[in-house]
């Protein structure tokens, strides 16, 4: 790593993110996913990959993207360490100082030449942006997760229907009483 001293210019690498967002992985930004259980009864779920929090499936996730910006910077401090063998090494280089202020660039962050900085740009971003692409790829939730809402839905679904039988029955008996009551007003006038 090239020592630089103050009042020499360099150039200054900073590797930017900006949010953005993709289509989900898991529900292909239709926010539902099919799944197919062994009996072959057909369920529709929220897609849980791309759930957010109170506003439900939104179909896309958010991941970010590495941009890097290269500018031309003048040393106007240098922070240092003891190292090992108690010698004194950079660890910050200050600029843009205002009074007391200064903005701190890393050592590995300074670079002679702007194709130098250029480059060192260019390799981070690849590498910040594949990790990136990677991470936003992978299927989000596990399948054990899904498989419990399946089946928690089923019993729903089920327990539902059981009342819905219920209140058929119990609307029949009635209606028969009905039926009979009305029977016996007509039969007695
Ligand atoms: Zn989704």
């Amino acid at each position: 790593m090239r020592i630089f001293k103050i009042g020499e210019k360099a150039w200054l690498l900073r590797v930017g993110r900006q949010e953005k967002h993709v289509e989900c992985p898991d529900c292909l930004g239709t926010k539902r996913l099919r799944f197919i259980p062994a009996d072959g009864e057909e369920v529709l779920l929220e897609c849980r990959g791309c759930q957010s929090g109170f506003y439900g499936a939104q179909g896309t996730v958010r991941t970010w993207d590495c941009s890097a910006i290269v500018e031309e910077i003048l040393i106007q401090g240098v922070e240092t360490e003891m190292d090992e063998l108690g010698g004194a090494v950079a660890c910050g280089y200050k600029y843009n100082m205002q009074g007391s202020c200064a903005n701190i660039a890393r050592p590995e962050y300074l670079f002679e030449t702007k194709d130098e900085a250029d480059l060192a740009g260019i390799l981070a971003t690849k590498r910040e942006n594949e990790a990136e692409l990677k991470r936003a790829m992978c299927k989000t939730k596990d399948h054990k997760s899904w498989a419990w809402h399946v089946s928690y839905h089923r019993g729903e679904i089920r327990d539902a229907k059981k009342r819905i039988e219920y209140a058929e029955e119990q609307l029949g008996y009635a209606l028969v009483a009905a039926e009979k009551a009305k029977k016996k007003w007509i039969t007695s006038t």
